[in-house]
């Protein structure tokens, strides 16, 4: 066997098979860990680029291309699969110039089958749960990976059940969990009061949990990165830029890098930079503090992806940190939204959290730490028809608390040639030459 399940605290090791989420003697949370030795022979740059543009299952996938590299014993036949993955890299030159880098990619994750890059670590695992026997799946859920669940364990033709908070869900997601056939239920608690209740009757009823403490949820997410690099054709940038929420996929993103790095299929380490909403920081207030300690915060912040006060995956972003000589951000509301109607308006769009990746980038050139001559690559988390009051509250400037740098006006007119040609004179002035 080339993989197992292993605690980063105390080294303990479970069968790949052993539906656990957390170790036993410890409580630490658990790597899918591969044996890297055993797979260095087996993987090469030329190996994942001769599978590009296949259209044959599984490695038509931008998932399950780098199968040696997520779950190299699993049989094909087991797979859940949408084809997820294959997302874009846009260069984004006029953000790259409002940011201060010279080079900026914006890696858009919300391309995936349900508009999020949660797609990545589902198809892993849900495609676990059917390894497993499972005819019942269950996430407690901010949103985008309950629509995704729901959607794959439609696929699969398992039950889908959601924990969703009560309040402040984005309409999109909400809708998408229910339409997928998952069953939803509405509870009068936060995120993390909602991830403890699903933990405690998943195990009493025998439901397999797909929330990001889940470690084969982190290891389709970290084809992110494997796909991002491969665009790259396999140069690293200097700095990789993410929301962080319950740390999933910063995580991932650590852990691949790691893995890229071992295998010599990229020469250095990008640097990753964590960024956070001022109102859900605590893996910001934790960084500067050195990580002597961690408190959980309470949670408030427009951007509802990363409203998170309790991070379940807070130890192995601190290493993802370690390991690719991080840092953490955190950047306001007021920026995050600024920043989004910047993407949208390059044509891009994405949903609120996604755009901590930008605020976030000119907020550590401000800062002196991303320097003006690097490349950077900024993750697009999730696609902007996700939370529509959100852009449309923006543009109304109707947000409470907040004032929008960059409205794009909704014009009202009378039916006459006089009164809308008066308004498009006045745009085209607007417009920049
Ligand atoms: C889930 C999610 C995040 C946060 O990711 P974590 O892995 O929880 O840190 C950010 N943006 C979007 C759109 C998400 O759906
Ligand atoms: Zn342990």
């Amino acid at each position: 066997m080339l993989s197992l399940l292993k605690c980063m605290d105390c080294g303990r090791e479970y069968p790949i098979n052993a539906v656990l989420y957390t170790c036993e003697s410890c409580g630490g949370l658990l790597d899918v860990h591969h044996d890297l030795d055993a797979l260095r022979g087996r993987v090469s740059r030329e190996l994942f680029d001769g599978r590009l543009g296949t259209l044959d299952a599984p490695y038509s996938s931008g998932v399950w291309r780098y199968k040696e590299l997520i779950y190299p014993d699993l049989d094909d036949a087991a797979i859940v699969s949408r084809n997820e993955g294959n997302t874009n890299l846009y260069p984004a030159p006029a953000l790259a110039a409002w940011a201060g880098v010279r080079t900026l990619y914006l890696k858009h994750e919300g391309e995936n089958p349900t508009g999020s890059f949660k797609d990545r670590g589902m198809t892993t695992g849900v495609t676990q749960a059917r390894a497993l026997g499972m005819t019942r799946v269950a996430c407690a859920s901010t949103g985008n990976t309950s629509a995704s669940m729901a959607a794959y364990a439609a696929h699969a033709g398992m039950e889908g059940i959601v924990f969703f908070q009560d309040r402040q869900i984005a309409l999109g997601k909400l809708s998408q969990a229910i339409a997928y056939g998952a069953t939803c239920v509405q509870i009068s608690a936060d995120f993390d009061r909602n991830l403890a209740l699903v933990r405690e009757i998943a195990g009493a009823l025998g439901i397999y949990v797909l929330n990001s403490v889940n470690p084969f949820r982190l290891e389709g997410q970290k084809a992110i990165i494997f796909e991002t690099l491969q665009q790259l054709r396999w140069q690293a940038p200097d700095w990789i830029v993410c929301p962080g929420g319950n740390l999933g996929n910063s995580s991932a993103f650590g852990k691949a890098l790691y893995e890229l790095h071992q295998l010599g299929l990229i020469d250095r380490l990008p640097r990753l930079a964590i960024v956070q909403a001022e109102g859900a920081n605590p893996l910001y207030r934790a960084y500067q503090g050195g990580f002597a300690r961690f408190e959980p915060v309470h949670a408030e912040t427009i951007a509802t992806a990363i409203k998170i006060g309790n991070p379940v995956n807070y130890p192995k972003a601190v290493r993802a940190l370690r390991w690719t000589d991080g840092v953490v951000t955190q950047v306001s509301d007021q920026a995050i939204m600024d920043a989004k109607a910047l993407i949208d308006g390059q044509g891009i769009g994405c949903e609120p959290a996604s755009a901590c990746s930008l605020a976030g980038t000119r907020q550590l050139v401000e800062a002196g730490i991303i320097r003006p001559d690097a490349t950077v690559v900024g993750i697009l988390t999730g696609h902007i028809l996700k939370d529509p009051d959100a852009t449309i509250g923006y543009h109304r400037d109707a947000l409470t608390g907040l004032r929008a740098a960059f409205p794009n006006r909704l014009h009202q007119a009378e039916p006459s040639v006089e009164a809308i040609t008066a308004i498009l004179q006045g745009s085209a002035a607007r417009r920049p030459s």
